[in-house]
């Protein structure tokens, strides 16, 4: 296992941009005194923190990769597709980011109803004050709920208020297809990188159906790291990027000190010669 290659990249953060506690500069030095030396911020739906987080990364000496966590689905589930390596006006990104604002503007008001519907008053405006410049996203719904009182913690307005079991399942259908967001990003040098592909309600079969139909889309490869992940699933990953050929990215989707993600640069060690790493395209 070579650790000391791995452990200096990490290719999953968020910032205020999204739902993360940080401005993208400060990530960018929390990364850098992490011993972080190649780096990608990859906020929900959104390129608004990439300039600021470039210009830092770069000041400090890492390798900066642009990139953003698409919210798409298959089959009715969400998935999350990381993004990277395209330029600030790719067309095709812009596109789809473009789209996926709208789509959490309209979200936002069923996650208000669907609350209202469990007896909670309408927090919408609040929400929507919550998330700031960053994309709204139920994180922000449940700030408010704790704001208020109404539950004790972010956990607790998740377990109780905010999962897709509460909210009757009426927030899945809302994303784009995956297939047609990645044959979208195709056209360019863009890598959709298939994030946490453990982290999905689907067995391993349908996983597999997953992966064939991203591959057969154009998508370039699949987080086989992501956080806290158990060594099993690490090693399953591993193997199903070699059986797809799909290159290997890895990340710690850190979005702050507190929850279930890792610290910046830190994640389940991989074996890095058994993959074909990802990051090597831009910096091997
Ligand atoms: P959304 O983008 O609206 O679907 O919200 C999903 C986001 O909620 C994820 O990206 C996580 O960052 C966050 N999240 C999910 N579960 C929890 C939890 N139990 N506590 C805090 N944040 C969570
Ligand atoms: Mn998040
Ligand atoms: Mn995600
Ligand atoms: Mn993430």
């Amino acid at each position: 296992m070579d650790h000391l290659r791995y452990k200096k990249v990490d290719l999953h953060m968020h910032s205020l941009a999204s739902d993360g506690v940080f401005a993208p500069a400060v990530l960018m030095q929390r990364a850098y005194e992490n011993g972080v030396e190649v780096v990608a911020l990859t906020d929900h739906d959104s390129l608004n923190g990439l300039d600021e987080a470039r210009c830092e990364a770069v000041k400090l000496g890492m390798k900066f990769i642009n990139g953003v966590e698409l919210s798409v689905q298959w089959m009715g589930v969400p998935i999350h597709l990381v993004t990277l390596g395209f330029d600030m006006d790719n067309d095709a990104v812009n596109t789809v980011v473009n789209a996926n604002q709208q789509v959490r503007i309209e979200r936002g008001k069923t996650i208000a109803a669907l609350l209202m519907k469990q007896g909670l008053p309408d927090i919408y405006e609040e929400a929507l004050e919550e998330a700031g410049i960053s994309q709204l996203g139920r994180p922000h719904f449940a700030k408010v709920l704790v704001k208020k009182g109404l539950v004790k913690d972010m956990n607790k307005a998740f377990d109780k208020h905010l999962n897709n079991k509460h909210l009757g399942g009426k927030l899945r259908q809302v994303w784009p297809e995956l297939s047609d967001v990645v044959h979208q990003l195709n056209s360019s040098d863009v890598y959709t990188i298939v994030a946490h592909p453990k982290r999905y309600p689907l067995t391993v079969t349908k996983l597999k159906r997953m992966l064939t139909d991203f591959k057969v889309a154009g998508g370039k490869g699949i987080e086989v790291v992501s956080g806290n992940e158990k060594p099993d699933s690490v090693r399953l990953l591993e193997r199903l990027s070699r059986e797809y050929e799909f290159a290997a990215s890895v990340g710690s989707d850190f979005h702050g000190p507190f929850g279930p993600w890792t610290e910046i640069g830190k994640y389940t060690p991989i074996h890095e010669s058994e993959v074909s790493p990802i990051w090597y395209r831009w910096f091997a």
